[in-house]
């Protein structure tokens, strides 16, 4: 089975690369509990690519996807956008990313960018951002409320200042 959206398809990604380095990434994971090792690449804008792989927890609650490790590491190196991304997983069912990491994915690529899911049989499907997850909360809608809070916090900050201003006055009473 080969799914391709070939109108998403960009002659600037190395699709064959990218799979390549989820795969390797993949050869990484710490998945003891879950036994699922996953593999991601990143090609980001400054077209260098980046990798993450799965680290799960004692705790469970303390895992992190191979897509947020990947997408964590090209921030620190400096990047904020990104053109695809790659998941790679050893099995027949092709694996997309997780709603958490589809949160995280919007947060940095368009909706229009590609990401890929592909595996050892060398099949690969591909979706839009805006396909994984639609009508995305992203800091777009932030904006706006920011100004709100901010106002907020300085009013809140204000009446603080005065509170301290009267406080000791009222406890040498
Ligand atoms: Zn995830």
């Amino acid at each position: 089975m080969v799914t391709m959206s070939f109108h998403l398809m960009n002659t600037s990604i190395d699709w064959a690369l990218l799979q390549q380095q989820a795969r390797a990434a993949s050869e990484q994971a710490y998945a003891p509990y879950s036994h699922f090792p996953v593999g991601v690449a990143i090609q980001a804008g400054s077209g260098k690519i980046y990798t993450g792989c799965n680290v799960e927890n004692a705790s469970y609650g303390g895992t992190i996807c191979a897509e947020r490790n990947a997408i964590a590491a090209a921030i620190v190196a400096g990047e904020r956008e990104f053109q695809a991304l790659v998941v790679f997983t050893p099995q027949e069912r092709l694996t997309p990313p997780c709603g958490m990491c589809r949160q995280v994915i919007a947060e940095f690529f368009t909706p229009e960018s590609p990401i890929a899911s592909c595996n050892h049989l060398a099949q690969i499907q591909q979706w839009s951002v805006g396909e994984l997850l639609p009508s995305a909360f992203t800091p777009l809608y932030l904006a706006q409320s920011a100004k709100v809070e901010t106002r907020k916090l300085f009013d809140a900050t204000s009446a603080t200042e005065a509170t301290e201003a009267t406080g000791p006055t009222e406890s040498s009473n």
